[in-house]
């Protein structure tokens, strides 16, 4: 079999994006993916909010938007914000532009839609070296190699390998870990979740640390407990996250979630399950911006890792449609060395500064969200975007 013109690495928003928009334009390609199956993958994660002016925008171009629309909540845009004694400043209706979909339901629109035999699963990249020839040769876990590509990219997210073709950025601690837990609807504090949050969103701030309660498409909810930790909490062999009890009893120390919070989000913490560590780190703005390397480039995290903002996976999926896009404006890319990397840097110069961006935003928005006198100061930035406050007992 002839060697596909791209391969991409790693199937997260980002490479399952630019795989059916390939797919789309008659561009022949493989993605490599590290989970070991398509069943592990579609398990795994929580709910991304799909926009209307980016996330969606590919899918449209990818003809997946019906899929999207059967399974996105569009019902899932009401948003309260709380401080941590139950007080209540913002109930916002986010309108139609934000519906939310679950990471797995996205994963599987996208996989049903692109041929089984183009994705390689239990393929984690090791290393990306250059041939003699000059083209890139990629080393699996598993002891095997590919090469021959016409272009490699790299969507492997937050630890990108292909990364370490185009510079030495590694990412940063931000200092934030999300704990991440679960509330299913067999719980004794289910019925109160439902009532507070319904099918939308509760973030409650306090000093340097926030929960976020959101509701996903199989009526569970998933509980985020934003609080600031050393990087290795979850490694250094002094925390189990797979003992529910003592992670229970973690939360609710006083360097946690003490008593200070109000027994309500107390409540929650002590009946949650299924506790989870989300370290979130960054790459500085400045090093999203690199020298043209040729037949080797970034989509998503692996580009432009930034903490949350809401924004990341929209923006993945908008890098595949620019670049996707930028080939297909140069049809000649695929034999022509020039006119493929004239099409890579197209798109390369366009992502930069979106990229850039979007890390300064997500550092803004942890600034906000984390600060000492939280949640008051995302409820001036809501209010600096027109959004209604009125502090009121919720
Ligand atoms: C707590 C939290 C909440 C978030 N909420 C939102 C939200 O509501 N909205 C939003 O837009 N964004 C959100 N984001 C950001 C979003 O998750 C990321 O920006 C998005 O998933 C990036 O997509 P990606 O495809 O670039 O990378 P990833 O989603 O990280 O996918 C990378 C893929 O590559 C694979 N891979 C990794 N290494 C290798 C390797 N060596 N070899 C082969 N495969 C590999 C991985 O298994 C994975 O499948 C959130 C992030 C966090 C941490």
């Amino acid at each position: 079999m002839a060697t596909p013109s791209i391969a991409i690495i790693g199937a997260g928003p980002s490479g399952l994006a630019l795989a059916r928009l390939l797919e789309c334009r008659g561009i022949s390609y493989v993605v490599y993916e590290r989970d070991a199956s398509a069943a592990v993958f579609i398990r795994n994660g929580g709910t991304l909010d799909i926009h209307a002016s980016t996330g969606q925008r590919a899918l449209v171009e990818g003809g997946l938007l019906a899929e999207f629309e059967k399974y996105a909540r569009y019902d899932a845009s009401i948003f309260r914000l709380w401080d941590r004694h139950g007080t209540q400043y913002i109930q916002h209706e986010r309108g139609n532009d934000f519906p939310e979909i679950d990471r797995g339901d996205l994963r599987r629109i996208y996989l049903e839609a692109i041929p089984q035999d183009k994705i390689r699963w239990g393929k984690g990249l090791k290393r990306v070296t250059r041939g003699e020839d000059g083209v890139p040769v990629l080393e699996f876990a598993d002891g095997t190699t590919a090469s021959g590509f016409r272009l490699v990219v790299g969507a492997d997210g937050a630890w990108s390998k292909v990364r370490s073709l185009i510079n030495d950025v590694k990412p940063q601690y931000c200092g934030i870990h999300i704990i991440e837990t679960r509330i299913s609807p067999t719980n004794p504090v289910y019925s109160q979740v439902q009532s507070r949050v319904g099918k939308g969103m509760l973030l409650v701030g306090g000093p340097h640390k926030m929960i976020t309660l959101q509701n996903l498409g199989d009526e569970s909810y998933r509980m985020y407990l934003g609080v600031q930790v050393p990087a290795d909490i979850a490694t250094d062999g002094k925390v189990d996250f797979s003992d529910t009890e003592a992670m229970r009893t973690l939360c609710l120390s006083s360097d946690f979630f003490g008593d200070d919070w109000a027994a309500e989000f107390r409540a929650y913490i002590s009946n949650s399950t299924d506790f989870r560590p989300w370290p979130l780190y960054h790459i500085p703005p400045a090093s999203v911006a690199w020298d043209a390397v040729p037949g080797v480039t970034l989509v998503g995290d692996a580009a432009h890792l930034g903490p949350p903002s809401g924004e990341g996976a929209n923006f993945a999926m908008t890098d595949a449609l620019y670049l996707a896009d930028k080939l297909a404006e140069h049809d000649d890319w695929a034999k022509n060395d020039e006119a493929r990397d004239r099409a890579v840097r197209a798109y390369e110069v366009e992502m930069f500064e979106r990229g850039a961006e979007l890390i300064e935003r997500g550092v803004r928005m942890t600034e906000v969200f984390y600060a000492e006198d939280s949640p008051h100061p995302t409820v001036e930035l809501f209010r600096e975007k027109g959004v209604s406050v009125s502090e009121k007992e919720a």
